[in-house]
């Protein structure tokens, strides 16, 4: 999931996968789509 930041007046997007931050909220969703770190809830 992406959860909001604010920070310095912006808000910012988070992938909760690795941590990454993101200026737009739809970046943020594609690159947690993609991301590479693993979480072990989600094996199958
Ligand atoms: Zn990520």
């Amino acid at each position: 999931m992406v959860s909001t930041v604010e920070r310095d007046g912006q808000t910012w997007y988070e992938c909760e996968e690795c941590g990454l931050l993101l200026e737009d909220e739809a970046e943020a969703k594609t690159h947690e789509r993609n991301c590479d770190a693993e979480d072990p809830s989600y094996l199958q």
